[in-house]
Formats: C-alpha cells, structure tokens, sequence
C-alpha cells in the first residue's frame, strides 16, 4: 500500500509533476499541484495500491513537497 502526500505551501507551481504524472496531479486553480483524486487540503494525500509514475513525480519534484510512504514508511 503506497501514500502520496503533497506539502501545498511549498510548491513552486513549476508544473513538472503535472508533466510527468498527469495522472495523478494537476495544477489547481490557485497555480498550485494537487493530487487527482484527494480532498483539497493544505496537505493533500492519497492511497494507492499499486507503484505508479507518482514515484517519478516525487524524485522529479525541485521543491520535495511530494512524498511517497510505502506500508507505512517513507520511501520518497
Ligand atoms: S513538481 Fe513539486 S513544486 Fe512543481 S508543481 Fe509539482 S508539487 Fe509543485
């Protein structure tokens, strides 16, 4: 069982998550990432079954506000 949470307040609104994950996120009204699918929140997150390119999106991320849990233990 992976966790995607997204820190909100320290994105930059760069949109490479939304590049390399659209999928899983999106440039939201207020320019900044929000994770598709989760409740919007200061920190946004969301569970998933299954290893997807939102593991790209945290490496690639330049603000490290995405960061992925895995059973519990933060891999990313
Ligand atoms: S890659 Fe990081 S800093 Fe850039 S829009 Fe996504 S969450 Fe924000």
């Amino acid at each position: 069982m992976f966790k995607v949470t997204l820190e909100r307040n320290k994105c930059t609104s760069c949109g490479t998550c939304e590049d390399t994950c659209p999928e899983y996120f999106e440039l939201a009204e207020d320019a900044f990432a929000h994770i598709k699918g989760s409740k919007k929140a200061e920190v946004e997150e969301l569970e998933l079954e299954e290893e997807d390119c939102f593991m790209d999106a945290a490496e690639n991320c330049p603000a490290m506000c995405i960061h992925i849990y895995k059973d519990g233990n933060e891999v990313l």
